[in-house]
């Protein structure tokens, strides 16, 4: 049977509120609301940058489908040249004159044929570049709200830390010198009761587990001496009797 000064179980109950505050304080430290927003910004962010990468290694693609296409052009058009030089030159024979103005006619169709492939690759390279300059300016738009959500989180999380410093120097105080024995009884019930350890009897109600205690079990608390620790049935808590049932 525990024993411990009145003032004491009193007292106990103040650090208790401490603790549940503190409790809370690193439940919203935990689960603060921004860090879901940046979970959320993070995702939305990956998407983007996963499309960005995709979209650079297509337009990647495409300037070397137009390099090609611009090759391909200038092939022909220096092969016309040469033949044209050719032509002109005198030299030919009147047979090689024939075949190369007839040559010349091909190469110009081909010309025609390869620089319409060649605009048509230039136009997919511009619309793409569009949408990659779309995409990259989504991405930085994403990576400041990042930056600025992580900033606040930063901001909110030291506040928190704050208070939580405060707390803690007010329970040192109010803990200072309390009954070993009954703080060691509330050190245990609180790991083994989800950090709530001694709770008031408010009439015949633990404030604990908010159950109603039978009124044997009452009367023989009220009775016992006031020292003597007392225990809910229900839970386990240490019950604290009010110094004034009245009251
Ligand atoms: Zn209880």
């Amino acid at each position: 049977m525990t024993t411990a000064p009145v003032a004491d179980q009193h007292r106990l109950l103040e650090v208790q509120a401490l603790d549940t505050r503190l409790a809370q304080l690193a439940h919203q430290r935990t689960n603060h609301p921004l860090r879901a927003q940046a979970a959320e910004l993070q995702a939305r962010l990956d998407d983007v940058e996963n499309a960005h990468v995709t979209s650079r290694t297509a337009l990647g693609d495409l300037k070397r489908e137009l390099a090609k296409a611009e090759q391909d052009v200038e092939q022909v058009r220096s092969r016309a040249a040469r033949d044209q030089a050719r032509m002109d030159s005198g030299s030919a024979s009147v047979k090689d004159v024939q075949a190369l103005s007839s040559e010349l006619e091909n190469l110009v169709r081909r010309q025609e044929a390869l620089e319409e492939v060649e605009l048509e690759v230039m136009e997919r390279v511009e619309a793409h570049e569009t949408a990659l300059a779309e995409l990259t300016s989504a991405r930085d738009e994403l990576l400041a709200q990042r930056d600025r959500l992580a900033a606040d989180l930063e901001r909110e999380l030291a506040a928190i830390d704050e208070q939580a410093r405060a707390v803690q120097t007010d329970r040192a105080q109010r803990a200072e010198g309390l009954d070993a024995a009954l703080v060691t009884l509330y050190d245990r019930l609180r790991g083994q009761l989800g950090g709530l350890a001694v709770a008031l009897l408010r009439g015949r109600t633990c404030e604990g587990c908010r159950l109603e205690l039978n009124p044997s079990d009452v009367a023989r608390m009220t009775a016992a001496p006031p020292e003597q620790v007392a225990r809910c049935e229900e839970c386990g808590r240490i019950l604290v009797r009010q110094a004034d049932p009245a009251r």
